[in-house]
């Protein structure tokens, strides 16, 4: 078969949601937008959801309501994008919860599903979704009284803890929201690890749930193993791949593997990045093309039938750096053509 096959280790995903809910004194919901992160949606909520996840976030309300079918009725649903035009059956109908972004997303809300759940969404200076500070001071009284259930706010500096935004966003969030009597949220993977200041009552992960940085400590959850379709021996001067961009400088036998850029292995991430078989690494040559990967095997003592990119010695993050990118995309980029396994 030449599909490659990626394992979801859902242990390991709930070990990295109890490692993470451990660092904090408060309540930790999960993230699980954009498929979760690419891993698969109900088999990641259903395991979050037993490892003691009460409260998840998504970033559309259609996300929601996938969510919401694989859960069951319970847990809170919470969706950053709002309350946008034709939502509201959604929302209704799912029970999902809008981050209210603007007056006139609140105007909407009241007006086409009074009484039914809401956040508020603050931007603290990301620029990106929520209130301006000057909209809820207008808004922050009549919205107060339909009681929302969470005020959030969103770090944009967050994987640099030295970054003086941080400490600018926590205190334009304090400004807004102290002496408020609505559960607040302003952390997720690393505003959990700038420390307890950033925590208030509720925190809110991705990435690190998903292995990816800046939670160092994050087990592996995916792991990516690719068939060999082909081996060939090259003389000196022999060139790999489009563009002749790697030449041969020894007798080197190169074996070709069934996963390129339409799986979400980025075409920029050639340079420094490795097969594994086992614990060899096993240098990639050539570019990346669509469907395949060509990688220098010279060094091994037999032939491989498989050859793996991504595991505990090649994470999401090493792929991600080789292409100028981040663990978030080498996930949600991960493709539909592997063969999918979870394993508890
Ligand atoms: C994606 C997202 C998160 C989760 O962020 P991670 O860096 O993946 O932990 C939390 N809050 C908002 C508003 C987001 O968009």
């Amino acid at each position: 078969m030449s599909t490659g096959h990626l394992t979801i280790d859902l242990a390991a995903l709930a070990d990295n949601w109890r490692s993470l809910d451990a660092k904090t004194g408060v309540a930790t919901a999960a993230v699980v937008k954009a498929d979760g992160y690419g891993l698969g949606l109900g088999p990641v909520a259903r395991t979050l959801a037993r490892a003691g996840v009460r409260h998840f976030f998504v970033a559309i309300a259609e996300e929601g309501a996938e969510l919401r079918r694989a859960l069951g009725p319970g847990p809170e649903i919470s969706v950053f994008s709002g309350h946008m035009p034709g939502d509201a059956d959604l929302l209704r109908a799912h029970g999902l919860t809008p981050m209210i972004n603007s007056v006139d997303q609140m105007l909407r809300h009241v007006e086409q599903l009074p009484r039914h759940r809401f956040g508020i969404q603050l931007d603290t200076g990301m620029n990106r979704l929520g209130m301006e500070p000057a909209e809820w001071a207008a808004l922050r009284d009549i919205a107060l009284r339909q009681k929302p259930t969470l005020i959030m706010s969103h770090l944009a500096c967050a994987d640099e803890p030295w970054h003086g935004m941080n400490e600018h966003q926590l205190h334009v969030f304090k400004e807004l929201t102290d002496g408020v009597d609505v559960p607040r949220s302003l952390a997720a993977t690393g505003g959990i690890l700038l420390g307890e200041r950033y925590h208030f009552d509720l925190c809110r992960p991705g990435v690190g749930l998903y292995g990816g940085e800046p939670f160092d400590e994050a087990k592996a959850v995916a792991t990516l193993d690719l068939p060999v379709i082909q081996i060939r021996d090259l003389t000196p001067g022999e060139t790999v791949g489009y563009g002749n961009t790697w030449t041969a400088a020894r007798p080197t036998r190169v074996a070709t593997v069934a996963a390129g850029y339409a799986d979400g292995i980025l075409r920029g991430c050639t340079g420094g990045i490795a097969l594994y078989s086992g614990q060899t690494a096993c240098p990639v040559v050539g570019r990346v093309s669509m469907d395949l990967i060509t990688a220098d095997i010279t060094d091994l003592p037999g032939d491989p039938e498989s050859l793996s990119i991504l595991n505990r010695l090649q994470t999401v993050d090493d792929l991600a750096d080789a292409a100028g990118s981040i663990g978030y995309e080498i996930l949600t980029a991960l493709g539909h053509r592997y063969r999918r396994s979870y394993v508890e």
